[in-house]
């Protein structure tokens, strides 16, 4: 059984690096194969998945802040969304107030998100 999997692992690994993947010091958190880069991207080639090497805790922080945001933005649209149907359909004056707070309130979030990400990617780019 083990045996079957290690080599399974040993075909796969290189199969990519027979199509050119470079060989990593670096080893995969999940399953413990070495980790290949393939057009500069560090991946996983038995688990078939992109790995960011991190060199610190602050650094692993960082590296799913645009996943984060990107989640968040989602999620701020979504609600602006939903929202903007309800104030369409409402005639109630305090309601279409609030609900031009709870609007205004979500878009602030949503521009410092995007904010932050575009600074975030600024940041990231080679000069
Ligand atoms: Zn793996």
């Amino acid at each position: 059984m083990e045996r079957t999997r290690s080599d399974e692992r040993v075909k796969r690994l290189a199969a990519v690096l027979k199509s050119g993947a470079k060989l990593r010091t670096e080893s995969c958190p999940e399953c413990g194969s070495p980790l290949v880069e393939v057009k500069g991207q560090v991946m996983c080639a038995v688990c078939d998945k992109p790995v960011v090497i991190v060199r610190d805790e602050t650094e692993a922080g960082r590296a799913i802040y645009p996943y984060v945001l990107s989640e968040l933005e989602e999620v701020m649209v979504a609600k602006i969304d939903e929202l903007t149907r309800i104030l369409a359909r409402t005639g109630d004056p305090d309601e279409i107030e609030r609900l031009a707070e709870t609007i205004d309130a979500l878009m602030t979030v949503l521009r410092k998100g995007v904010e932050l990400r575009e600074y975030l990617r600024e940041k990231d780019q080679p000069k």
